[in-house]
């Protein structure tokens, strides 16, 4: 799986920030490219420290808005905040997108902090959990929703 740094970056802020909760969120990219460019936190509806949830009216729009710019969740990541970055028997039950990269983090070790973080990436395919490498790449990522249509592009 290829992130760019910026958007991988994005996301474990985002866990770090909503530690001792789960963080969840997408990162969304054209469809059939398998390049996740676009990062979505979303709400966890169950501002929970062992489970997830999206938000039921937040995905519902998220949706209608990939639908229209022709966009795929290409990266679905959560946190896990007390267990290591390995979906759960619950997350493989949830797991209803074969395309999808499923990105776990792990702020176990750094809580809110600067410690270190675990970021890994899962195929879920019935139930099957393969693990793959993650690839940092420079970056045309937007990492925030307002930034629509002005991804930065080389440095
Ligand atoms: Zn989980």
């Amino acid at each position: 799986m290829k992130i760019s740094g910026e958007i991988r970056d994005a996301i474990v802020a985002h866990a770090r920030r909503d530690h001792p909760d789960e963080a969840c969120g997408i990162v969304a990219g054209a469809e059939g490219s398998d390049e996740p460019t676009r990062w979505v936190p979303m709400l966890n509806a169950a501002r929970s420290a062992t489970f997830f949830e999206f938000d039921s009216s937040e995905l519902l729009a998220l949706y209608r808005e990939l639908d229209e710019r022709d966009e795929v969740p290409v990266v679905i990541y959560h946190s896990h905040t007390s267990t290591q970055a390995y979906p759960s028997r619950t997350d493989i039950g949830l797991a209803m997108e074969p395309q999808a990269h499923y990105v776990l983090v792990s702020t176990r070790e750094c809580g809110n902090g600067d410690g270190p973080v675990e970021f890994r990436s899962f195929r879920i395919v019935d139930g099957n959990v393969s693990e793959e490498d993650v690839e940092l790449v420079g970056g045309t990522g937007t990492v925030r929703r307002d930034q629509e249509g002005t991804a930065r592009h080389g440095s």
